[in-house]
């Protein structure tokens, strides 16, 4: 009896050792292809972050030879999969933040900002509110990394307005913003403004000297309003080529001083709709992989099935089934319906550049832009935040999420 307890103490004594060490030292290997160079590697994490990378001769499964790449980083995000981050009337709930993160995850997304556009102030507020609430959820594991302002302080004209209410455009308003940005727990990391209006140098300087990363868009500024709005501190311009009136002049219009501009980046949607191949090719060649950002601009209306629906002002919002997602009333696009994979995976095909560049665009720079130094790269001590995938035709088809190191998202074999 006594040997028996003995025996049994010894055993229950070296589970737990076993158990001790393993939950200290517990380390996940995640093995892939290196987006960077295509050569085998494996990632090592430990509580959540990036602790080891290490060349391999080959990969322990070479059935399933895929990539591995940073996670991708959304900078502009109004919804996804039916939910809407820019809906009225108290919608948006902590369960849909959850639910548009997690569908995120599937498309590869592991950081995104959602996005406000052009609304009242009490809906922004309340908006902002409900987000600031959620943002630090455990399960969302940090995805959402503050939030994108577009509008409401853009052109009223139509054409650069593009899908934006009029009856909610307005000029830069310090004070209202700044409601806003106590609304939001100080979490509104850039803002989309058009330079040309009133009072707009003075708001993009007071943003700038906030720490919020000023981008232009939704405007018809001249060359020397350009200029002097990167001289106060804009960075960047959103979705270059769109939020634009279709009729431009020739000669001077605002896409050839933004492309002009070598201290302006450039936001392009390229989902195969919001710009033609040559559009994208040329802001390619003129700002290059480290000045182009790939975004999304992604509505509640993706991951949707093709049809008719309606929009917040009641407005028919036609989802085709080739993706497009239009407003026909304006005949004006209504925001993608593309996630931003199909744009990593269409850059690629129309201009040529390599896996490397295209996961910079869509992942290191805009972790650079907004000072995300935890992530954007694969490298020792950066947040395990990482995607395993094939490059299909049309998209980057993902096959594992990590955030945080852990597996939110994995396909069915
Ligand atoms: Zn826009």
């Amino acid at each position: 009896m006594r040997y028996i307890f003995s025996k049994s103490f010894n055993f229950i004594i070296a589970v737990i050792f076993m158990t001790f060490v393993n939950s200290a030292f517990a380390q996940t290997k995640v093995e892939g292809l290196l987006y960077l160079t295509k050569k085998p590697v494996s990632v090592e994490i430990k509580d959540g972050k990036i602790v080891r990378i290490q060349q391999l001769k080959k990969l322990s499964d070479q059935s399933h030879p895929f990539y591995i790449a940073p996670g991708l980083i959304d900078n502009q995000v109004n919804g996804f999969a039916g939910v809407s981050f820019c809906f009225a009337g108290g919608e948006l709930t902590k369960e849909g933040i959850l639910k548009a993160t997690q569908e995120l995850w599937k498309k590869g997304v592991t950081t995104y900002l959602p996005t406000l556009t052009t609304n009242t102030t009490e809906v922004l507020k309340h908006n902002f509110a409900l987000l600031a609430n959620s943002k630090n959820d455990k399960e969302l594991h940090g995805s959402i990394a503050g939030f994108h302002l577009e509008g409401p302080y853009i052109s009223p004209i139509d054409g650069y307005r593009g899908a934006h209410p009029l009856k909610y455009v307005r000029k830069p308003d310090w004070n209202e913003f700044m409601e806003f940005y106590e609304a939001s727990g100080k979490n509104i990391v850039t803002i989309t403004v058009a330079p040309e209006l009133d009072g707009s140098m003075e708001f993009i300087q007071k943003c700038t000297a906030l720490g919020i990363i000023v981008a232009i868009g939704h405007h018809n500024a001249t060359k020397a309003i350009i200029d002097e709005a990167v001289e106060n501190g804009a960075r960047i311009t959103t979705h270059l080529g769109n939020g634009c009136a279709n009729m431009i002049n020739r000669h001077v219009n605002p896409l050839w001083p933004q492309l002009a501009n070598d201290k302006l980046m450039a936001s392009i949607i390229c989902d195969g709709f919001h710009l033609r191949d040559e559009e994208i090719t040329v802001f390619y060649k003129v700002k290059g992989p480290d000045k182009t950002i790939i975004t999304s601009d992604v509505t509640s209306f993706a991951a949707l099935p093709p049809g008719e629906y309606k929009n917040e002002e009641g407005e028919t919002i036609e989802l085709t089934k080739e993706g497009m997602l239009r407003l026909p009333v304006q005949n004006v696009l209504y925001g993608s319906a593309s996630p931003i994979t199909k744009g990593v995976a269409h850059i690629m095909k129309v201009t040529g550049c390599s896996l490397a560049e295209a996961i910079r665009m869509s992942s290191t720079n805009p972790a650079k832009l907004y000072h995300l130094n935890d992530r954007g790269t694969i490298e020792t001590g950066k947040r395990a935040d990482l995607i395993l995938f094939e490059i299909g035709d049309s998209e980057l088809v993902i096959k594992k999420t990590y955030v945080e190191g852990e597996l939110v998202y994995a396909a069915e074999q």
